[in-house]
């Protein structure tokens, strides 16, 4: 079963938690001081990217821990 991952970015403040934590699904852009959602596509400023289960966990993980709760995991 898939996991979706959805960031809503615009509302993101760069605050670099979610990169510290899972580093092989987020990164820092350098353009604009927000996180990006690796592998994501874009459906007018909301970012989603379907992911295997075993990134469940973490990822629940740092959708909690987003100070700005701009992250939502979908099981
Ligand atoms: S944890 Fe949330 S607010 Fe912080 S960089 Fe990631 S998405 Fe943005």
């Amino acid at each position: 079963m898939k996991v979706k991952i959805i960031h809503y970015r615009a509302n993101c403040i760069g605050c670099f938690a979610c990169v510290e934590m899972a580093s092989g699904r987020w990164a820092m852009s350098k353009k604009d001081g927000k996180s990006v959602l690796l592998g994501a596509v874009n459906n007018k400023g909301v970012y989603n990217v379907d992911v295997e289960e075993d990134e469940y966990e973490e990822e629940k993980l740092v959708a909690d821990l987003c100070p700005a709760k701009v992250i939502k995991i979908i099981k």
